[in-house]
């Protein structure tokens, strides 16, 4: 009997996702229900690789309502929204409140997949805080679908134009609005040509630069000042090369002849003597010259 008992509980079965072996009661979850499809009473995906899949951000939720119906567990807000993660929920349905309950006796999801596509990235509906700013930027008597149209194409053409003035603003949001209303009016069937010749006018005064010109244009925008201060800014300018510095001899002249006699008028040791030497040697005439040339 306890042989019996320890090869069961040892048994191992091989993860369908990841092949990894694992026992099977500690490395899988177990289903609720006898199923045909799971003999073994568990599913055959490992737990690791499960909370992989719950844990990712945009389907991670439908993953874990994937494994509840397929285990045959309940979804319950309160429990889940009470609970640490996912695998401590399933935890939690061992509870007597919850050990009775099967799939069929979940809350309704549709909150928390009204929360996934927020999140998915596709913009589906507006906050109330949206929905105003949306009526300061676009104007009223537009509704929620509209707003989140003209919001995406203004997108569009801030990524791929140069948008840089108050004016280019209002004529790109004017270019919008007008082509919302050639769809209206293509929807309903309605002459929409007054409607197109406005927005083929609004395009040329907008005279919008693709995004080509973009870096273009800006670098257009940095004078030599802002050349120069990037330069201080950025690349310090290096100490000269020998053969560069004091081309004119000036440092040496001043040095020489300002500095060094300023320093014997007033007491002060010479603090370039040899440069003062020497330009004094070079100028002046030593008596053996003098004798020599007479
Ligand atoms: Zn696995």
């Amino acid at each position: 009997m306890v042989v019996t008992k320890k090869t069961k509980t040892a048994a191992k079965k091989k993860c369908n996702k990841c092949a990894v072996e694992y026992r099977i009661d500690t490395g899988f979850y177990k289903i609720a229900q006898t199923d045909a499809n799971f003999p073994d009473g568990y599913v055959n995906v490992c737990r690791t690789c499960m909370k992989e899949e719950w844990e990712d951000e945009y389907s991670g939720f439908e993953n874990f309502v994937d494994f509840l119906r397929v285990a045959n567990l309940p979804y319950k807000k309160d429990l889940y929204n009470n609970s640490k993660d996912k695998p401590n929920y399933i935890r939690s349905l061992r509870n007597k409140a919850y050990m009775n309950l099967r799939h069929k006796d979940s809350d309704p999801m549709v909150e928390e997949k009204g929360e996934i596509q927020v999140r998915t990235n596709n913009l589906k509906e507006l906050s109330a805080e949206q929905m105003e700013e949306c009526a300061l930027f676009w104007g009223k008597g537009y509704d929620e679908e509209e707003y989140i149209y003209m919001m995406s194409e203004y997108e569009k053409y801030t990524r791929n134009y140069v948008i840089d003035s108050p004016v280019m603003e209002a004529l790109v949001s004017k270019i919008i609005q007008t082509d919302l209303k050639i769809r209206r009016a293509n929807e309903s069937g309605q002459d929409a040509s007054k409607d197109i010749k406005t927005y083929q006018e609004l395009l040329n005064s907008a005279h919008l630069k693709p995004s080509q010109e973009k870096a273009a244009a800006e670098n257009d925008a940095n004078t030599f000042g802002t050349f120069i201060k990037n330069i201080e800014d950025n690349e310090p300018i290096a100490a000269p090369l020998p053969q560069f510095q004091d081309v004119d001899g000036l440092t040496k002249f001043v040095r020489a002849f300002f500095t060094a006699p300023m320093a014997k008028s007033i007491g002060v040791d010479n603090p370039f003597p040899d440069e003062y030497k020497e330009a004094m040697e070079e100028l002046s005439i030593s008596m053996e010259e003098a004798e020599g040339e007479s």
